[in-house]
């Protein structure tokens, strides 16, 4: 590939993987430009002590909270992104997550376009990301113009029971839609995929679905360990002139047509807010509107175990199963509390990197008896929730919000688990380590005094930068992230390729 290319995408995790899969063959050269490597095929894929307790696969990053305590945050920087190490759920936003919903702790807002707009680029993402899957089971889900890919994946014998248990307190189990061959990651190792890095043995992720799609494109490339580090606009402050990353200590240029940002909602809010202000920009690129690093939000999450002593959880993976039943609202006419899914298995091993003071024999029996259960609610956007960047400091004020509700869904799994048979049960919520469903940080929307990006994830300011990671949500809604995050991308690729490449 000569010195420019037309377009630069910077990061290759679902959404920088995706829009590069979305350009395929439209003729344009495209560069992906990832700080990351790709992660080996190593046994510590598989190694919950390596995963768990010795951190193998974090990053060495500190963040900081706004009282100035320190972290080190679960975002990963590999080919793939976070991708790499996460569960797979690969579901929709509900149809009423696009419109304005309220929630007991404020209004979650309207996107900028309704789900049936979306729904089309939904269809291509189940199938780019060969979605197991099954219609029919869940009320809340939004209509779908094509059945999923594959059939879901089954539940193993402890799974199947609690689905019947469920079922016979009158709620609604469904299969949960999953990008894994779990035959193909099963022969590998007998371990779960839910935070265990993929290294092509069947996660479909961004690197082994999107990033494979777009690389058999021969005018596409990756370009690894290579870390942007500024934007710079053209004298007039209104069109990103060129893209500045250092790979091997060296320092690059590169003057590309159109820059598509996809460092992840903190990173992207970062390169605009810290790394590229200039005379013109001074709050920042694509920073008019003072919203670009605002409106942060992750969800509010607890783990919830239903420990039966009587009977062994003898899952291998688990993750087969959620409801909803309490989605849209508490069940008695109440507002929404959230979403209720499995867990990957949680074994002895990655319990001790949570209670470090226990025996891991210990814990490995009451994890022999426990099902695990995920918990998530709506964090709605809050202008006060936010990134900022402090000379070279990332800080993460991140103001949780709607913790009522989140906290009323955890009392009902609670009362729903021990009704099932499950006589204790405990709970636990993610800390603020845990950022892996961040999102909102550079919104998109209609109007440019509230919104930083169109509802094309095109920059009000600048007309040739498009933000795809998950920083354009403009709501978390209470289900996981990437399937939106990568339809948004197919659908701002066709954008590109019908106003951007022809023009
Ligand atoms: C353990 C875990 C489990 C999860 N489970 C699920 C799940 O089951 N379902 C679901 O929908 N979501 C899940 N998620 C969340 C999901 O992974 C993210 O929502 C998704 O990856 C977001 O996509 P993105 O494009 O915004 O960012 P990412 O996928 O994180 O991609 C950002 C990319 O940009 C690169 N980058 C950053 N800065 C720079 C720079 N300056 N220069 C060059 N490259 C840069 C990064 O290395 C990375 O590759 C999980 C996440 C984790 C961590």
């Amino acid at each position: 590939m000569s010195a420019a290319p037309d377009i630069v995408i910077i990061g290759s995790g679902m959404g920088g993987a995706t829009i590069a899969a979305g350009l395929a063959g439209s003729g344009a050269r495209v560069l992906i430009l990832e700080r990351g490597s790709r992660i080996p095929d190593t046994p510590e894929t598989r190694d919950a002590r390596a995963i768990f307790q010795r951190g193998h696969y974090r990053p060495r990053e500190t963040w900081y909270d706004q009282h100035g305590s320190s972290f080190n945050p679960g975002n990963y920087y590999y080919v793939g992104g976070n991708t790499k190490l996460y569960g797979a759920v690969l579901i929709r936003y509900r149809r009423e997550d696009f419109a304005e919903l309220e929630h007991d702790g404020g209004v979650s807002p309207a996107w900028p376009f309704p789900y049936e707009e979306l729904e089309p680029w939904y269809s291509r993402a189940e199938a780019l990301y060969r979605v197991r899957g099954a219609l029919g089971e869940d009320p809340t889900e939004p209509v779908h113009s094509a059945p999923y890919p594959f059939p879901p994946v089954p539940d193993e014998a402890p799974i199947a029971r609690a689905r019947t248990e469920l079922k016979a307190q009158g709620l609604h189990p469904f299969s949960l839609p999953l990008g894994v061959d779990h035959e193909a990651w099963l022969k590998r190792a007998k371990t779960g995929w839910d935070a265990h890095p993929d290294s092509f043995t069947g996660k479909m992720d961004a690197e082994t679905c999107g990033l494979a799609r777009a690389l058999q494109d021969p005018d596409i490339t990756l370009e690894t360990g290579a870390e942007v580090t500024r934007l710079e606009t053209d004298p007039a402050g209104k069109r990103i002139a060129a893209v500045h990353y250092r790979k091997d200590g060296t320092e690059h240029r590169l003057a590309p047509k159109l820059v598509v940002l996809a460092a992840g909602a903190v990173m992207s809010a970062v390169l605009l807010l810290l790394r590229s202000g200039d005379g013109k920009n001074p709050r920042g690129l694509a920073n008019a509107s003072d919203q670009v690093g605002r409106h942060f939000m992750n969800h509010n999450t607890s783990a919830v175990l239903a420990i039966d002593p009587r009977r062994r959880n003898t899952c291998i993976y688990q993750k087969t199963i959620g409801f909803n039943d309490f989605y849209l609202s508490d069940g008695n006419g109440g507002k929404p509390l959230g979403n209720v899914q499995l867990l990957g298995r949680v074994t002895g091993p990655i319990l001790k990197a949570n209670i470090s003071w226990a025996p891991e024999w210990a814990l490995s029996i009451m994890s022999g008896h426990a099902i695990d259960w995920y918990g998530m609610s709506e964090d709605l956007p809050n202008p006060d929730s936010r990134v900022r960047v402090d000379g070279g400091r990332i800080i993460l004020d991140w103001q949780r919000s709607n913790m009522g509700p989140h906290n009323r869904l955890v009392a009902k799994m609670k009362e729903i688990f021990r009704a099932a048979g499950y006589p204790i049960v405990l709970s636990r919520p993610f800390d603020r380590k845990v950022v892996s469903h961040q999102c909102g940080t550079v919104r998109m929307g209609n109007d440019p005094a509230k919104a930083a990006l169109d509802p094309f994830c095109r920059a009000f300011d600048h007309d040739n930068l498009f933000v795809v990671d998950a920083g354009f949500l403009p709501n978390s809604a209470a289900v996981n992230p990437s399937l939106t995050v990568a339809a948004q991308a197919l659908r701002v690729a066709d954008h590109i390729r019908s106003r951007d490449l022809h023009s």
